[in-house]
């Protein structure tokens, strides 16, 4: 390894400049800005009322318009987000970004009416605007902004409803949250969070993973026959909403939220399932690993992965611009961008926000990458994927504000890609078995967490919302049998499960607050990995696709996107290649174990 500075393990020089969003003013920058945005959005609401009468050339200027408000807003956000996040502790930031807030409220408030007025028109007349090719800029964002409409009610209808959710889906919601945020967990002659219990689970000692989570059952038992009606409650309302809304099932209303369409997601929870052999195989090799005959619930977090080495920036740099290199020259040259032009703050530092992030900011400037460098190996991987992010937004800034950004299900496609060639050539560099097998162990396991444990769970989902609304409520040891059910379908007989373990549904406030939103972490990890894999398979002929791909942005549904690179997301056949990628990597990984000595060969 280079002889590296203390300056460059910490990547202390390496910070962002911002005020090119502002023009260089700083916080006078700002307000000019949202003034500017002012002055645009009350000549836009001058055409209240009148959106039904508009011909296509008049919708196009006024669309534009409305981008300019969304870049002098988004510049002025960016600026005042983007600083505060470098020094949450400095008052002036925090109330920088309070006004920024603020005013950018009162701005769009002022535009609301055009949802309302364009959501209103017939679709005959909707299909001859968007045929036009001066609204091409924002032909995706107009249609999509329409997609509910099928499933709305009458006017007054939708009045009664939205009213009475404060103190229907809402209240329930923020009751379960209350009552499980004040979990207390006895812990080591301590009470101790929830969060912080479940933490131990990943301590290389047995004894305490088994103290730990019995501790957390113990402190799952008070209130759980309360958050069980909360769930039902609120099964309940989701199946009164959906036949209301004339949605066929459960998930579909999450679907079209995600604009996913229902084959793609059934193909991707069938793709899945069938390789449920790839988890139970990683943790059969496991159980070898911590010299046991099989792993119980509370030992699949342990950690196994011991050994760390330091990174200097500078040589993380290298490999990660090397990775994209090896795959676009584009590419490189954009990543390049990103160091030579102060677009990343890298450091540590008192006030900072913890982790990582990567800022679209507005398509007229630049994105920003935001992270806490500590010189780890898996920093580099959070570089890549972080600058993953940054190319896709620079890439597909020529689409325009309305276009720029991806759904959801698809905002992994850049980043888990270029993590992926760089986790490659980081292995590749990675001699000593024993940091193999630590690279690889950290990688499947963040896959298993991702991809198989979110289907489990959605999988969970499906059996409790289809049984409410056929059978009727559901009692607590129901939801613990159905949970028991889908964790074993994914764990088979390689994890035992303990009769503890039946109540942990019972904190998940993704099931309680966003119903089938789980999947949706699944989709876009899978997606990325399966995309890699074509890559692999078609090698450089794949490259303008994929280049072609990610300027899209989000022009277009995730089905249409994947038409461009050529794979059909409602294959399941799309989503097992994705699938043969974590499995090479747990090939590799059984090998590592044997020549680090981890298991007998
Ligand atoms: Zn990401």
């Amino acid at each position: 390894m280079a002889t590296t500075t203390d300056a460059d393990l910490t990547a202390a020089d390496v910070a962002w400049d911002l005020e090119p969003l502002v023009e260089g003013k700083g916080e006078a920058g700002v307000d000019a800005l949202l003034d500017e945005a002012d002055r645009v959005s009350a000549s836009v609401a001058e055409r209240r009322g009148t959106i039904a009468d508009l011909d296509a050339a008049e919708l196009s200027a006024l669309m534009h318009e409305v981008a300019s408000i969304g870049d002098l807003v988004g510049r002025a956000g960016s600026y005042a987000q983007l600083r505060f996040a470098v020094d949450t502790t400095d008052p002036t930031r925090g109330a920088l970004l309070q006004r920024v807030e603020e005013r950018a409220t009162a701005i769009n408030t002022k535009t609301l009416f055009l949802d309302l007025e364009w959501a209103a028109l017939p679709d005959a007349r909707v299909t001859e605007l968007l045929a036009d090719d001066r609204l091409a800029f924002c032909r995706h964002y107009l249609a999509a902004a329409r997609r509910y409409r099928p499933h709305l009610l009458s006017e007054p209808e939708e009045l009664v409803l939205t009213e009475k959710a404060v103190t229907g889906r809402s209240a329930w919601t923020r009751l379960f949250s209350e009552l499980t945020s004040t979990i207390e967990v006895d812990l080591g002659g301590g009470r101790v969070s929830l969060e912080e219990a479940l933490s131990q689970l990943t301590s290389p000692d047995r004894g305490e993973r088994r103290d730990a989570a019995e501790a957390v059952t113990k402190a799952l038992e008070p209130g759980l026959r309360t958050r069980a009606f909360v769930f039902n409650t609120l099964l309940a309302d989701k199946a009164v909403d959906d036949r209301l809304r004339e949605y066929p099932d459960w998930i579909a209303s999450m679907n079209l939220a995600n604009e996913a369409s229902d084959e793609s997601v059934q193909a991707l929870v069938a793709a899945v399932q069938a390789r449920y052999d790839i988890p139970q195989r990683w943790y059969a090799l496991k159980a070898r690993v911590l010299g046991l005959d099989r792993l119980t619930d509370y030992d699949r977090m342990a950690s196994v992965a011991d050994e760390e080495s330091e990174f200097g920036w500078r040589e993380a740099r290298e490999l990660v611009l090397d990775a994209y290199g090896s795959f676009s020259e584009e590419l490189q040259a954009a990543a390049h961008r990103f160091f030579d032009k102060a677009w990343i703050d890298a450091p540590v530092r008192a006030g900072k926000r913890p982790g990582a992030f990567c800022a679209y900011t507005v398509p007229s400037q630049h994105p920003y990458v935001l992270l806490n460098w500590t010189g780890r190996r898996r920093d580099v991987l959070t570089l890549a994927h972080e600058l993953g992010h940054g190319l896709h937004a620079y890439l597909a800034r020529g689409q325009g504000i309305f276009h720029q950004t991806t759904p959801l299900t698809l905002a992994e496609t850049a980043s888990v890609f270029g993590e992926t060639v760089t986790f490659g050539r980081l292995l590749d560099a990675t001699a000593d078995p024993s940091a193999r097998f630590a690279l690889l162990a950290e990688s499947i396991e963040g896959q298993i967490a991702t991809v198989f444990r979110q289907t489990a769970m959605n999988r969970f989902e499906d059996r409790v919302h289809t049984e409410r609304r056929e059978v009727g409520e559901l009692s607590v040891g129901r939801f613990g049998e159905l949970w028991y059910e889908t964790q074993t379908e994914m764990l088979g007989d390689t994890v035992e499960i303990t009769d503890g373990y039946r109540t942990w549904w019972s904190y998940i406030p993704h099931f309680i607050g966003t119903p089938g939103y789980v999947y949706a972490y699944a989709y876009g990890q899978l997606l990325a990995l399966s995309v890699y894999r074509a890559y692999e398979e078609r090698g450089a002929g794949f490259v303008p696709q994929y280049l072609e791909l990610l300027r899209s942005g989000g022009s277009r549904t995730p089905d249409e996107l994947g038409r461009i690179v050529g794979v059909d997301l409602a294959d399941p056949r799309f989503w097992d290649g994705g699938l043969a990628i974590v499995e090479q990597q747990l090939e590799a990984a059984e090998r590592a174990a044997v020549d680090a000595g981890r298991v007998p060969a």
